[in-house]
């Protein structure tokens, strides 16, 4: 599609990060109580009677979850440009990515070509590159440059809950069956934080799953499916050592890479 048939839009501006930030701090509240009551209760009684490094490993693992959970909810996710629209028709409507050709769409209204697997996210208002999904506990996109942030909050997060789910019930067994004492708010807070705890990483697991799947197999994204000609094969997919090498140890990328796909080649 040739831009000059686009008539020029007004670009609409993104919501205020202070709007943006409403979702990630209400979900950063709740694994707060949960956090807090966690702590009060199996894992102050553990530290006393157990060991203090239930307390020593829940705090490590929550800062770090605390962490990326932060980073990727306020991190660029790889926007593809930023400001006035794009001046003029970009040189090429098409990218070779490992020797395969890619015709690119054009963005409306960001008003670039799209490289494969970008996006545009409708509750950003901007097209991201490798776009995966916008999350709405983070959110914020998950795309090229917060990708692997993101997988190591989903890690930690998955590690911290399997640890509050396993001294929870350690405590319990410990407290009610070999020390027999009778049930009581201690308990029941304890069984309440059990019950949300075992939600959230089925989840969560679900999600990890999911995306060490797709990071295997090559795939650029679990929403996007670009279409390549001729033969329609991934050209992402290196094997699974490079592709896990890649998501790992690339380049995270410049802000805003428009200029990037005026080159007419689009690396990996
Ligand atoms: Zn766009
Ligand atoms: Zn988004």
């Amino acid at each position: 599609m040739d831009s000059d048939n686009e008539k020029p839009r007004k670009k609409k501006r993104r919501p205020h990060w202070i709007v943006r930030g409403l979702g990630p701090s209400f979900t950063a509240c709740m694994g707060f109580v949960i956090s807090v009551l966690y702590i009060t209760f199996p894992c102050a009684w553990l530290a006393t009677h157990v060991s203090v490094a239930y307390p020593v490993a829940s705090a490590m693992l929550l800062t770090g979850t605390l962490v990326t959970f932060l980073v990727s909810s306020f991190m660029d996710p790889g926007i593809l440009h930023q400001g006035p629209p794009w001046p003029g028709t970009a040189e090429v409507a098409y990218v070779i990515v490992n020797g395969q050709r890619y015709d690119m769409d054009w963005c409306s209204r960001c008003e670039i070509y799209l490289p494969p697997a970008a996006w545009h996210c409708r509750r950003c208002n901007a097209c991201v590159d490798r776009f995966d999904h916008h999350c709405e506990w983070l959110n914020n996109c998950v795309g090229r440059r917060n990708y692997r942030v993101f997988l190591l909050f989903l890690l930690l997060l998955t590690s911290y809950l399997l640890l509050v789910l396993s001294s929870s019930l350690f405590y319990l067994f410990l407290t009610l069956l070999t020390l027999h004492q009778p049930f009581s708010l201690p308990h029941a807070t304890t069984v309440v934080v059990m019950v949300t705890s075992l939600a959230c990483v089925v989840l969560v697991l679900v999600i990890l799953i999911s995306n060490i799947k797709l990071i295997s197999n090559g795939e650029p994204s679990s929403t996007i499916e670009p279409y390549f000609e001729p033969d329609d094969k991934n050209p992402f997919d290196q094997g699974c050592w490079k592709n896990w090498t890649h998501v790992l140890c690339s380049p995270t990328g410049p802000r805003y890479t428009t200029s990037l796909i005026q080159t007419g080649i689009w690396g990996l």
